[in-house]
């Protein structure tokens, strides 16, 4: 740090991206099947026209959005990442008179936003079994943030829980960070035309491969998009360049490919968390593209480790309650194998 640096922050720490060794990687949830051609064809397209400015109100990319997810335009965001997005919504919706809360153990930036931005927040232990209890939630008089399914746990609320959420907070908004819905989630989209305060906020870095692109968006009442727009427009009018708009579009275009993929992904989750409970593994019940597992035979830390010297790279949290969980991404069935030969390797050298 610089003797000129006037914040203190504790950033975010994204997962490894490792440069000098092919691992299979497993550790940052991307998907493993490249965009789609037919998206790819129309985004290189349009990087022929990077000499000019993208379209600041990305009107072909929320026509499309909000055609997918049954609204209109109005309704819809797009941001560089949900990230932004969820930045934005942190800026837009929270201050000392209206702190933020979210679970104790989900995803990492939100305390990291809300220290950014100099927002008080409480932290709601989930229960016993990892699970978000709603009604915790209930008349907090402050922002929400749930991610559903929930991470690094994978466990899913039912739609119809979080609209109670939004039903007993009516003052306050709701945002639903829904990055891997896709995966086996029933999304609270069609809920904003009910609840004025609730945000869904999606991306397409998981189920529509796109983690490199940068694109995420939030959905909600046209008062809240309004809001979010007047943070974006203070911030960076030109927040999702013009290649990602037409990717992203693309992709949309091309829903038959985001499907099969997700088929491929929960099959494969399937098939990996059945072979490692075989193993003796305990995983949690994941509706997410990645699976929570922990095994009496070896702590967390050390399998981290020792999967990482057999080139299998998972991610793991220090946060005493979850350090014996390794978090695995699903990938291909090869990358599954791949993982389940690595594990087996490691738990018979731990038998010697
Ligand atoms: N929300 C959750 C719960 C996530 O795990 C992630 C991925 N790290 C994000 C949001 C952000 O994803 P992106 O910025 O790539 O859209």
């Amino acid at each position: 740090m610089s003797r000129f640096f006037q914040k203190s922050l504790t950033p975010y720490v994204p997962g490894e991206q490792p440069g000098e060794r092919e691992y299979v990687k497993l550790n940052t949830n991307e998907s493993p099947f490249p965009p789609s051609p037919a998206a790819l064809a129309w985004a290189e397209e349009h990087t022929r026209s990077a000499n000019l400015y993208c379209d600041p109100e990305c009107r072909a990319l929320r026509e499309a959005i909000a055609e997918t997810l049954g609204a209109a335009p109005e309704n819809v965001l797009p941001g560089n990442g949900s990230d932004e997005i969820l930045n934005f919504a942190f800026q837009a919706f929270c201050g000392t008179d209206k702190p933020a809360a979210f679970p104790d153990l989900t995803y990492g930036f939100y305390p990291v936003f809300a220290g950014l931005n100099g927002v008080p927040y409480r932290e709601i232990p989930l229960d016993a079994a990892f699970r978000i209890v709603p009604e915790d939630y209930y008349g907090l008089n402050r922002t929400i943030f749930i991610a559903n399914p929930n991470a690094p746990t994978g466990l899913l609320l039912p739609a119809e829980r979080i609209a109670q959420i939004a039903a007993h907070n009516p003052d306050s908004v709701v945002v639903v960070d829904e990055a891997y819905i896709d995966f086996g989630g029933e999304s609270c989209a069609g809920l904003i035309h009910s609840f004025e305060n609730l945000l869904v906020v999606q991306t397409f870095s998981k189920s529509r491969s796109m983690a490199g692109a940068r694109l995420g968006f939030a959905l909600g009442s046209a008062a809240l998009i309004a809001d979010l727009n007047t943070i974006k427009y203070s911030t960076n009018p030109y927040n999702v360049n013009s290649m990602t708009q037409a990717l992203g579009l693309g992709t949309l275009r091309d829903p038959e490919y985001t499907r099969k993929n997700c088929a491929a992904i929960r099959e494969n989750r399937a098939y990996a968390a059945n072979a490692l409970r075989a193993r003796g593994f305990e995983v949690l019940d994941s509706a997410a593209n990645f699976i929570f597992a922990r095994t009496q035979a070896i702590s967390g830390g050390a399998l981290y480790r020792a999967l990482k010297a057999r080139g299998v790279l998972v991610r793991r949290f220090d946060k005493p309650r979850i350090q014996d969980y390794n978090r695995i991404t699903i990938g291909t069935r090869a990358q599954m194998d791949a993982l389940l030969r690595a594990v087996d390797g490691v738990l018979s050298e731990e038998r010697l």
